[in-house]
């Protein structure tokens, strides 16, 4: 029994690591963007920290807390 919760973990772990490493491919693709670090709802600068935190971040923190 344990050995299978520990499997299910480690197949969610690797899912969020896949999901991840694609918000990062897509944030290196966008890096070209001149929109890249801006907010999609209010324009405004998406903090670099942020965006390294969350590379897949297209809101600013103000806008993802209401949306
Ligand atoms: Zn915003």
């Amino acid at each position: 029994m344990e050995a299978i919760g520990a499997k299910s973990i480690n197949e969610k772990a690797l899912a969020n690591a896949r999901d991840r490493r694609s918000g990062l491919e897509r944030a290196l693709d966008n890096l070209d963007d001149p929109d890249f670090g801006l907010c999609r709802i209010c324009d405004g600068e998406i903090p670099m920290g942020r965006i390294m935190l969350m590379p897949e971040a297209t809101t600013c923190v103000k806008c993802a807390q209401v949306s």
